[in-house]
C-alpha cells in the first residue's frame, strides 16, 4: 500500500516545543496537515495563551471597522 512508503517519515514528529519525538497519533491534524506541537504541549500552549479574549479582542476590531 501506499500509505506504506511513507509510513516511516509520517509516523513520527518532533514537537518543537517540548523537544521529543512522538507518534503522529500525539499530534492533532487538521485540513491544513498535522499541527507542529504536539496535543500536550497544545494544552499547555492554551492555557498560557488564552484564545477566548484574543478573539474577542478580534471581534471588537472588526465590529468598530465595519461599524464606522
Ligand atoms: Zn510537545
Amino acid at each position: 500500500m501506499q500509505e506504506d512508503l511513507f509510513g516511516g517519515y509520517m509516523k513520527k514528529k518532533r514537537c518543537p516545543y517540548c523537544g521529543k519525538v512522538k507518534d503522529i497519533s500525539e499530534f492533532n491534524t487538521s485540513k491544513s496537515g498535522v499541527s507542529s506541537y504536539c496535543k500536550a504541549c497544545q494544552k499547555l500552549y492554551k492555557k498560557k495563551h488564552p484564545t477566548k479574549e484574543y478573539k474577542q479582542n478580534r471581534a471588537d476590531y472588526y465590529s468598530e471597522k465595519l461599524f464606522k
